[in-house]
């Protein structure tokens, strides 16, 4: 049974794997010093949870904060790439033993993951991170995730832990994800707004959800901000796990919300099978394909991407690929396992079926992308 309220979070029947994300505001504090004693009640949620009869993977921020405090650097870290990713080797370290510690306070083991977007973009990588979860968690441990900020840059970089957390739910099968951070949910304005209400339930995040964010991180430490937890929602509502954004700031945080019911909550759309619910996470592409409107109708139809319908080609990918499916006004509608390399789709583009094999020169492939590598978003 999927999660439907706030309070199924603490349900192991409803929610038997949780991620709890903790945001670096909420760790840190404007010292640059981990606030222990908060995080000591943390722990004791978890050991809570674990005594429920639940599996927690927490996903830790707050490297980059910590270490910016040792090293003496200015913008809490974030002035310069280099500085940032100094930092983030830095507090790591700290940031680790003090969730050892504290777990090891409460005869609990943590063990450490520090992973790159690029680790779930390649599936036998994905298979890895998967396969590691679940042995920990089966054996009672911790887990304590954050990215491996040293390593990643740029492009291949998620930059926030709201949707490696949403990735890392997807990765070990978790139910339920809990986004711990300084607002206590989604508003339909700016919190500061004394008109602002905050959403109690989202089903599904349309544009006009999309719009109420605006972006920014109220206390300048994190990286995430309200957008980057909307595209973490999306991550997981395909997924089938259910996403909470909670009020972090106050002792037993998570207790504290169920018990007022504050909170947002963004429920699970739909259950794409691991491979399915793998390809619709993906974020990284070598390029893409724009289609027409009758091949946008096609695709919700349930069929495949066809030469014909596409009027666009953009990238140098490969065949076995994954691209993203765009429609006319630039909306990602879909993403799917390219059939073939770039360059044969440019010179069959736009044209039917029959002219393949003349074009091509070999027996052409069913489709560009076939309908069961293909998850609509
Ligand atoms: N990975 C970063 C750190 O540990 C935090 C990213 C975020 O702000 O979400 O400092």
């Amino acid at each position: 049974m999927p999660i439907e309220t706030l309070e199924d979070f603490r349900d192991p029947e409803k929610c038997r794997r949780l991620v709890i994300k903790i945001g670096s505001a909420l760790l840190v504090d404007s010292a640059g010093q981990v606030r222990v004693e908060w995080l000591r009640t943390i722990v004791n949620e978890v050991v809570t949870a674990q005594e429920r009869g639940q599996e927690v993977v927490v996903v830790s921020s707050g490297a980059i904060a910590i270490g910016a405090k040792q090293l003496g650097f200015t913008h809490g870290g974030r002035r310069t790439l280099a500085e940032a990713q100094a930092s983030a080797s830095v507090g790591q370290i700290s940031l680790a033993s003090t969730w050892s510690q504290l777990l090891t306070e409460r005869r609990m083991v943590a063990a450490q993951l520090l992973l790159t977007l690029d680790d779930f973009e390649h599936r036998r990588r994905y298979l890895n991170i998967s396969a590691t979860l679940r042995r920990l968690l089966k054996s009672g441990v911790v887990p304590v995730v954050n990215e491996n900020d040293t390593i990643s840059t740029g492009e291949i970089r998620f930059g926030d832990n709201d949707r490696l957390a949403a990735r890392v739910a997807q990765a070990c099968d978790a139910d339920g994800v809990i986004l711990l951070t300084d607002v206590d949910g989604l508003y339909d304005r700016h919190p500061d707004d004394p008109e602002a209400n905050r959403l109690e339930e989202v089903r599904g995040v349309t544009d006009e959800i999309h719009a109420m964010a605006d972006g920014g991180s109220g206390s300048g430490l994190g990286s995430g901000g309200m957008t980057a937890k909307l595209l973490a929602a999306e991550i997981a509502e395909r997924a089938g796990i259910a996403l909470a954004i909670m009020d972090g700031q106050h002792e037993m945080p998570m207790a504290r919300a169920l018990a007022g019911q504050t909170g947002t909550l963004f429920l699970p759309l739909r259950e794409d099978s691991g491979r399915r619910a793998w390809i619709g996470g993906r974020m990284r592409f070598n390029g893409a394909l724009t289609v027409d409107d009758g091949c946008v109708e096609a695709l919700e139809n349930g069929k495949s991407v066809l030469a014909a319908g596409i009027i666009k080609v953009e990238g140098e990918f490969e065949r076995g690929d994954i691209l993203p499916v765009y429609d006319e006004s630039r909306r990602m509608i879909a993403k799917g396992v390219v059939e073939y390399d770039w360059s044969d789709v440019v010179a069959i583009q736009g044209r039917s079926s029959e002219e393949h094999e003349d074009i091509l020169g070999h027996t052409p492939r069913a489709a560009v992308i076939h309908r069961d590598h293909l998850v609509l978003l």
